[in-house]
């Protein structure tokens, strides 16, 4: 694998890094790693990445964060990433630190394009602009899709939250613009009616994703269904327990929905009075025991809770809360466990990761795909290099 440097004209920095050739993802790994088909549901204990063939029926779904908005290094915020055997991938939500899973796993960015988002809590949105500028810069060279609901007022919906982000970012997308392939700075929206009820926002390629509402702080909470090959997973948004997932989530083979803090642990947790913590924890969310009875309702084939810090007093207490009313299978999820779904079994398992995983190869198409001019600082800000040094000579010779 040869690397070549591109030193943009910004004052030295070195602002892309572009992998000559098109070595895949698992052309990389490390020597006695190489990805294998699974051969009769038998899996390795732990999911290290990028080395098992996704079956062609198999529906493979990583958890990137569980957490709260006040992340621990053990539990960043809310993110999932869906994984079909026919190739396409999906996120659903990318909140605060979940970036970081996602790159661990060093993923095959051409097909990180499509987000789901539930709402725009930090807690499910804040890694968002990370994501289509570290996307961009690790093998997208196609426009970001996101995919979320309207709000009660116009600037409360997702076009709003785009249009606000690019603003605000409008200095690192010009600095990316000629050095990055043109497409892949731009953001596609698809914004929805949030009160819409199990209608279709996405089908394509066999996959169909649906939402319905949430009840949760504003109106513009949502949660999805994603449908393909007879398997369905479900994605909750933050929400009060509602009558429209305990209805839309049945069928579910992996359904997953907040299993908040119960409240006398939320209280000492934000060190807040016990009334607050009972608000926010049973009238905000779903405390443990009523997501149990959502999911007695819903029955899917596997539960899946999250929206929490499981240190173990923690655990044992969201635990013991929703066996009071759930006795079917259960996850309480952590971060980068990995759950396949094959109509046969559900494995859940944990994802081994290197903490300083490279960035993937980027392909062929992405070093061919048009760029604009590259930019640069001013004349009158150039004339300050200080002239005590002089940069070794470009490989080119220019
Ligand atoms: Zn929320
Ligand atoms: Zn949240």
């Amino acid at each position: 694998m040869q690397w070549h440097l591109k030193e943009s004209a910004c004052a030295g920095s070195i602002i892309a890094a572009l992998a000559i050739g098109t070595a895949t993802a698992q052309e990389q790994l490390p020597k006695g790693r190489e990805a294998v088909e699974i051969k009769d549901g038998v899996y390795p204990a732990s999911y290290f990445p990028n080395t098992e063939i996704l079956g062609e029926q198999e529906m493979r779904i990583t958890a990137l964060g569980t957490g709260m908005p006040n992340q621990t290094k053990a539990a960043v915020s809310i993110s999932f990433l869906v994984e079909l055997g026919n190739g396409d991938k999906f996120i659903f939500d990318i909140g605060s630190g979940a970036n970081g899973n996602l790159f661990s796993l060093r993923p095959d960015f051409e097909q990180i394009d499509k987000i789901f988002v539930s709402h725009l809590h930090v807690d499910h949105v804040g890694d968002f602009m990370g994501l289509h500028v570290g996307g961009w810069l690790s093998g997208r060279y196609t426009p970001l899709r996101v995919f979320a609901p309207s709000g009660s007022t116009p600037e409360l919906g997702i076009k709003s939250y785009v249009d606000g982000m690019q603003q605000a970012y409008a200095w690192d997308l010009q600095t990316r613009t000629g050095a990055l392939p043109d497409e892949g700075a731009k953001i596609e929206v698809t914004e929805f009616d949030y009160l819409q009820e199990n209608e279709i926002v996405y089908q394509e390629n066999g996959v169909t994703i649906r939402s319905w509402p949430a009840i949760h702080s504003l109106d513009g909470s949502v949660s999805y269904s994603l449908e393909w090959n007879d398997l369905k997973y479900v994605f909750g948004g933050d929400t009060y327990p509602n009558k429209w997932y305990v209805e839309y989530a049945k069928g579910a083979d992996l359904a997953s929905h907040e299993a908040f803090l119960p409240h006398d642990a939320l209280a000492p947790y934000f060190g807040w009075d016990l009334s607050q913590a009972t608000y926010v924890a049973t009238r905000v969310h779903t405390e443990p025991a009523a997501f149990g009875k959502v999911m007695s309702e819903v029955q899917p084939r596997m539960a899946l809770g999250c929206h929490s810090v499981l240190s173990p007093e923690n655990y044992q207490a969201i635990l013991e809360g929703v066996r009071t009313t759930y006795d079917g299978p259960l996850t309480l999820a952590r971060d980068l466990q990995v759950i396949n779904i094959t109509k046969d079994q559900i494995v859940v398992r944990e994802a081994s990761v290197d903490d300083y995983a490279l960035p993937p190869a980027v392909s062929q198409a992405y070093i061919d795909a048009p760029r604009s001019e590259e930019k640069s600082p001013s004349d009158q800000v150039l004339s300050g290099k200080w002239e005590g040094y002089t940069p070794p000579p470009m490989p080119d010779g220019n």
